[in-house]
């Protein structure tokens, strides 16, 4: 890699990201080149994001097409894509309505707000409390942090967002004890930790939270900004669980590489907001949306088989190695414990021509979802021995 160019970034980006010491410069589906000419197998898809790949022919066109058009519209106006995309995503999840925005945290932040406001206007205003789970992720805003259930997040930041309460996964006296003396406006899940570690609920643990969200009239939103649009196998990861959410917030693949973020509500709560209770200045941009139409309705039924067949293809392989100690996630969001520290077990593989993901102590990886079954192995095998 070009020295110069680490020493741009130093020199004039803010210094948050410990970055790896390559940069990628072109790529064709999940293979991607860097900078001296290098190729890697795609194991991240630029952390679940570019869900088709690089260069994607057809979602190329798409935001193509649309460019021609016209790039921005505003929120003042009617706008075409962006009404299509909301009627697709309506259509495939059974959810009501949505509210466009352009990431995950402010999916979440929207998730709140109608949290909140249905509450109070159906219970009390002082029915706010959202809870959320220990090791959870939501995204980096002040209130979003406040949601995610990791102090090492909060330290620098207080005062944060008050109102938001942490429990423990797999445990449902600790939400039954909170919620005896607090007043919940809503319980919010990923149903796969994703940051966390690629750690999934138990279904019996989501049964219970189901029974007892039910019962007690609180809310229940599922943080699918990972784990959403096909990752796991199914449309929304909540798919795989006997559930029926209230809300759901997603981002990062619908957008196959542009940014998104689409909060979507039941019918139950697709009324909460009137005019002038949210919006975004970017929020359903119509060249993010051409091409956000164009994945969404290639996550099809069959596409979605092969994800689910190839996380198990993966996942057995994975389960073979002895120096791999556990393998977790759904479809093609997988979590490695490897018995080497994750960060040289990922230098490793970019030696080797592999870029894969880290989640605390473990390898995460998240492919494009259309990766052929022989790259998927490939990459496998050089991340397998790198473990
Ligand atoms: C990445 C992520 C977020 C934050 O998304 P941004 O687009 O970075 O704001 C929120 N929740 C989950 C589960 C995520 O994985």
């Amino acid at each position: 890699m070009n020295n110069n160019l680490q020493e741009l970034d130093s020199q004039y980006i803010a210094n948050t990201y410990d970055r790896y010491k390559i940069a990628l410069v072109s790529g064709n589906g999940s293979l991607l080149k860097d900078s001296d000419g290098k190729e890697y197998i795609d194991m991240g898809s630029g952390i679940g994001v570019n869900l088709f790949g690089a260069n994607d022919a057809e979602w190329k066109s798409a935001v193509i097409e649309q460019l021609g058009k016209i790039q921005h519209t505003s929120n003042l106006y009617y706008n075409e894509p962006c009404v299509k995309l909301a009627k697709m995503l309506s259509e495939k999840s059974g959810l009501a309505k949505t509210f466009f925005s352009n990431s995950g945290a402010e999916a979440n932040e929207c998730m709140f707000k109608v949290a909140r406001k249905f509450a109070a206007e159906t219970r009390g205003s002082e029915y706010f409390t959202i809870v959320t789970l220990k090791n959870s992720f939501h995204g980096r805003t002040l209130t979003a942090l406040a949601a995610t259930g990791q102090d090492h997040y909060h330290e620098l930041y207080q005062p944060l967002t008050p109102g938001f309460a942490h429990v423990e996964a797999g445990n449902i006296s600790e939400l039954e004890e909170l919620a005896a003396k607090t007043k919940i406006a809503a319980v919010i899940i990923e149903c796969i930790q994703g940051e966390g570690g690629v750690i999934a609920l138990e279904k019996n643990y989501v049964d219970e939270l189901k029974n007892f969200v039910r019962e007690k009239n609180i809310l229940l939103g599922v943080d699918e900004v990972q784990t959403g649009n096909g990752r796991t196998g199914k449309l929304f990861a909540y798919m795989n669980y006997d559930l029926q959410p209230d809300i759901i917030s997603t981002a990062k693949g619908l957008g196959g590489g542009l940014p998104i973020g689409a909060t979507l509500l039941s019918e139950k709560v697709q009324d909460v907001f009137g005019h002038g209770d949210n919006g975004s200045t970017f929020g359903g941009n119509p060249v993010v949306c051409a091409g956000a139409c164009n994945i969404l309705s290639r996550i099809s039924d069959e596409l979605l088989a092969q994800v689910r067949e190839n996380g198990r293809i993966l996942h057995e392989y994975f389960s073979k190695q002895s120096n791999i100690e556990q393998v977790t996630g759904m479809g093609l969001m997988i979590g490695l414990k490897p018995t080497k520290p994750a960060r040289e077990v990922v230098d490793e593989c970019i030696k080797n021509g592999v870029l894969a993901l880290t989640a605390k102590d473990r390898i995460r990886l998240l492919p494009p979802i259309n990766t052929p079954l022989e790259l998927l192995q490939k990459a496998a095998e050089i991340i397998a021995k790198a473990c």
